[in-house]
């Protein structure tokens, strides 16, 4: 297992689709290996193939165990509800825009031996589901962003959201 360079937002292959996963052989294991320690050594909840400059539709996503799940292939095949809170990315690191996502997200995908399985999230998975398919087609969530905001802006706002709160 290696950990590998996490490409930022302004190399081209992050704006590129990638191709469906057709062997899933060591190679792709290898590759889900490396992108998982790669994840926890960056600290994220998410990773997509792209993001290391493999253009596979391979995705790790951490779900609400703190486990990482590997998606193959996936496809979004229901969303439901609506939320809007921060989101950040590890290809765009130091901002967070406020991005609307579905609050409840199903999604069909494949393991690293090719079986389907599907796998289903609320609130902040959901939200990972969504942003890291989107990575596959080469989308990124400053895209759905109206302003970028720093790390230290972020943190602001949420101490002043955290305030109001215990004053109640
Ligand atoms: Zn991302």
């Amino acid at each position: 297992m290696a950990i590998r360079e996490i490409l930022t937002d302004e190399q081209p292959v992050l704006r590129k689709t990638s191709h469906p996963v057709t062997n899933f052989d060591s190679r792709l294991h290898d590759l889900l290996d490396d992108m998982k320690e790669t994840l926890a050594q960056a600290n994220g909840v998410g990773l997509a193939a792209p993001q290391i400059g493999i253009l596979r539709r391979a995705v790790i996503v951490m779900n609400d165990d703190g486990e990482m799940m590997e998606l193959i292939n996936p496809e979004i095949i229901l969303q439901e509800g609506e939320q809007e809170g921060f989101e950040g990315c590890l290809s765009v690191p130091g901002r967070w825009g406020v991005v609307k996502r579905p609050m409840h997200v199903k999604v069909r995908a494949q393991d690293r031996n090719g079986a389907f399985f599907e796998a289903e999230g609320e609130g902040l998975l959901a939200r990972c589901f969504c942003h890291e398919t989107e990575h596959l087609d080469g989308h990124l969530f400053v895209e759905h962003a109206d302003k970028l905001y720093t790390t230290e802006e972020l943190d602001e706002m949420m101490a002043q959201e955290e305030e109001e709160e215990s004053w109640g």
